[in-house]
């Protein structure tokens, strides 16, 4: 398995999942379709399907056009979030395969949208790392905001439902937001060794104009503040004891913090 990011708008990222064996691939929000074909192109893959890890424009708006290029794409999307072009609705632990060696397990993980899906992908080739794509749920070092949810969705989406993956799963998020999200989570938990670190590294990649996608759940559960809230630097930091409460008021602080 294969797994390759493709930059597009500003600061998203689509990605190709690739069986190497028979070039069979998936299509993680292909917001540029033909970007994205192109990149599919060089890599030697056939994109087959689509998943759309939920409604807003940035991730499923190249929905259509995929069908448009592609006849016969199936187009996955959680079926609360109502998807662009959607063939193959999808809810809360639905699985189905990729391709041979590779399946998908659909992971409803909803507050950012309600019907919001990430895809856990894995392989049966014992070298490959599982994988998550959590599209505007989960960010490296952050969180998606709470645009149709409530603080308690999003604690179960980040703490119970991707928390619960193995800790080596690869986390491929929807946007290269980890700077930014980082610069907030040393304002709120600046002893964290481990972040203290992972800043280090994500400043020289920036200046290196290189991606900071993947992390790992384990990695996450180190240093990213919103899947820390039962953690005492967390309580203190905001003041609040239940994990629920000092989720709420963290991502009240994020979304006041220099203009993000
Ligand atoms: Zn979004």
């Amino acid at each position: 398995m294969r797994i390759v990011p493709v930059p597009c708008l500003e600061d998203n990222y689509s990605y190709l999942i690739i069986d190497e064996e028979t070039g069979d691939a998936a299509a993680v929000d292909p917001v540029w379709p033909e970007q994205v074909l192109q990149a599919a192109q060089l890599e030697g893959a056939n994109v087959k399907a689509v998943l759309t890890t939920h409604h807003h424009w940035d991730h499923a708006g190249g929905n259509n056009g995929m069908k448009k290029l592609l006849k016969d794409v199936k187009v996955y999307g959680g079926v609360k979030d109502k998807v662009e072009g959607c063939t193959h609705p999808v809810q809360h632990h639905d699985e189905f395969p990729l391709s041979s060696s590779i399946r998908v397990k659909a992971l409803e993980t909803s507050c950012h949208t309600k019907g919001h899906i990430s895809y856990f992908v894995t392989s049966s080739d014992p070298d490959d790392k599982p994988a998550v794509f959590t599209g505007d749920t989960l960010f490296i070092g952050g969180c998606g905001r709470f645009f149709e949810g409530t603080p308690d969705q999003m604690y179960e989406s980040l703490c119970v439902t991707l928390a619960s993956l193995p800790p080596d799963t690869r986390v491929y998020c929807g946007h290269e937001y980890t700077q930014k999200n980082l610069e907030f989570a040393l304002t709120v938990d600046p002893k964290n060794e481990v972040l203290v670190k992972k800043m280090t590294w994500v400043q020289q990649q920036r200046k290196d104009k290189k991606a900071t996608v993947p992390s790992t759940i384990g990695d996450e559960l180190e240093f990213n503040p919103f899947m820390r809230v039962d953690k005492k630097s967390l309580q203190a930091a905001t003041g609040k004891e239940s994990p629920i409460d000092v989720m709420a008021a963290l991502r009240h602080m994020k979304d006041n913090f220099k203009g993000r």
